[in-house]
């Protein structure tokens, strides 16, 4: 039996279930369906089969979710801080235990390969582990004595939080925003991405089984426009916890401006890899290759924009055209499988309509530049040539297997061409002279910046974007920083004058 038809073999009783319950809420530690009784269908990105029903959930599931939040939001901000790190380990060990169905099913309802997913749901537990080691210490504060007071500060939860999350990598990036919020003694109401519901459901499952009261992490599954807009507008949400689209990053800070909620958002990006001539090039080639055809591109870190110095770039884009014509689309659950297939036909349209766009801009398609002819949305691992700054294909977000390459000629130029676009993310600098990288790192404009290395995520690190790409810092302490309300204490230290109005 290959792997791949073991892998199948290990998913079946999954889908099973998946098929016969569907995925509903989860409110208050019940399982239920939408109010409405409304479903809409999930379909695997691998050959468009069916997956479950997902309950369509509305405003008034929402509600029901934010009243059980905000209800068990007492219990858990007062419970120890060593109590909720006894339980949010106890999840992390349970996503251990549980990471090859994880996995499996992330696969299967993302298209995502399994040779990068096992990887993720144990990301997913060390994030758990990460917070619970620091929940016991989220709420110290400073001590700032002056003249006539003692003052201190400590940090308090905000309140009941909602987080919504994307379709890409759904369950690491979920594990990422919930861990921190649970270890700051914040409430949850999570609404995943309608298009890859699966694992949210088994998180969720995870959690209560390992001790998790009810109420404090509640699910509700839904479109982002109905769901999604009444959590950001639910009163008693304090702050939103959002990564996606920058577009909807602004219909959100709008939808939440009413009830002045804070908002963090993790946004899109269209990040540059910088190859100066005095590179490693063969490492330089391998990150670059790594950072935009690993999981299927659709990665807001992705290295979606190659700038290669002009004279190493012949040789340079010889090697990656011949790199990428290499890369193995397939089955996702083949552990072979480099590249499987985007998640949904809305966006297989939308990545390959960005074929015609690069040949009508003047662009060369030196690799790929089509989709396999089978059921499932298989994208061939593209490349672009010959492209400017200017062109669709380097400044729009394609969020695919797709690669465009610009050349350079001086540190200026790749200076201003990295800045040249309305994202501000990542960016990757490959040289050798130690002065350049210090140079070229101070004057991008990003949030994080890996020099000669791929992103090596490091979680008391800040992750974060700047301009388009978001609001906000996550990882170390800077995710407290948004769960959790800084407050001010003053201690008189003696009898200090008083000004006397009216004696
Ligand atoms: P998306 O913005 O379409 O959807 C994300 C989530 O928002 C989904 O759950 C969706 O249902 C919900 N949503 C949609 N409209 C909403 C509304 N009006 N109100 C409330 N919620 C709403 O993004 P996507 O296509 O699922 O994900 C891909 C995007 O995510 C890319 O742009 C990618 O760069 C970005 N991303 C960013 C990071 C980061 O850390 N910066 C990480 C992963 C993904």
């Amino acid at each position: 039996m290959s792997d791949l038809n073991a892998n199948l073999d290990r998913l079946r009783p999954h889908l099973e279930r998946f098929a016969k319950t569907g995925v509903m809420n989860r409110i208050n530690g019940q399982t239920q369906p939408a109010a409405s009784g409304q479903t809409f269908a999930n379909s695997s990105p691998i050959d468009e089969s069916h997956i479950c029903e997902v309950a369509r959930s509305d405003a008034s599931d929402i509600d029901a979710a934010a009243r059980a939040a905000a209800a068990a939001f007492p219990a858990w901000r007062d419970m120890p801080g060593t109590e909720r790190k006894k339980i949010l380990h106890r999840i992390a060990d349970a996503i251990v235990e549980r990471a090859d169905d994880i996995a499996l099913c992330e696969c299967w309802d993302t298209g995502q390969a399994i040779r990068f997913m096992s990887k993720a749901a144990l990301r997913g537990a060390e994030n758990f582990r990460f917070f619970a080691d620091r929940a016991s210490s989220a709420r110290d504060g400073q001590m700032l004595p002056s003249d006539t007071l003692m003052n201190v500060t400590t940090r308090v939860p905000i309140g009941p939080v909602g987080v919504i999350t994307p379709w890409n990598t759904p369950f690491m990036l979920s594990t990422w925003k919930i861990a921190p919020a649970l270890a700051a003694g914040c409430t949850v109401v999570h609404k995943p991405a309608e298009f890859s519901p699966l694992t949210a459901s088994l998180l969720q499952e995870i959690a209560e089984d390992a001790g998790l009261p009810p109420g404090v992490w509640n699910l509700v599954n839904g479109l982002g426009e109905e769901a999604g807009k009444a959590l950001t507008e639910h009163p008693d949400i304090k702050a939103v916890a959002f990564v996606g689209e920058s577009g909807t990053g602004s219909m959100i800070m709008a939808q939440a401006a009413p009830t002045l909620k804070r908002v963090h958002f993790e946004l899109g990006g269209k990040n540059p890899v910088i190859v100066f001539e005095d590179a490693d090039l063969d490492r330089a080639l391998d990150a670059a290759i790594f950072m935009i055809y690993s999981l299927n591109g659709e990665r807001c870190t992705s290295s979606s924009r190659l700038l290669v110095q002009s004279r190493v770039a012949d040789a340079f884009l010889a090697r990656l055209r011949d790199r990428v014509s290499n890369i193995r689309l397939g089955h996702p659950l083949d552990p072979k499988t480099e590249v499987g297939p985007l998640i949904h036909k809305v966006h297989f349209d939308k990545v390959t309509s960005y074929f015609d766009i690069a040949r009508q801009d003047g662009a060369s398609i030196t690799a790929g530049g089509d989709a396999l002819n089978q059921p499932g949305y298989y994208v061939k691992p593209t490349l672009f040539e010959g492209a400017t700054n200017t062109m669709r294909i380097a400044q729009e977000e394609i969020f695919g297997p797709v690669l465009t390459a610009i050349e350079f000629e001086t540190e200026q130029d790749a200076i201003d061409i990295a800045n040249d676009t309305p994202y501000g993310l990542t960016a990757y600098v490959w040289t050798n002279d130690i002065t350049r990288a210090m140079r070229v790192t101070n004057s991008i404009e990003a949030g994080m910046i890996w020099v000669n290395s791929e992103n090596v995520r490091h979680l008391p690190t800040p992750f974060g974007g700047v301009k388009a790409s978001g609001i906000g810092r996550d990882g170390g302490d800077w995710s407290f920083e948004f769960y959790m309300e800084q407050k001010h204490i003053g201690f008189a230290t003696g009898h200090h004058k008083i000004p006397r109005l009216g004696a």
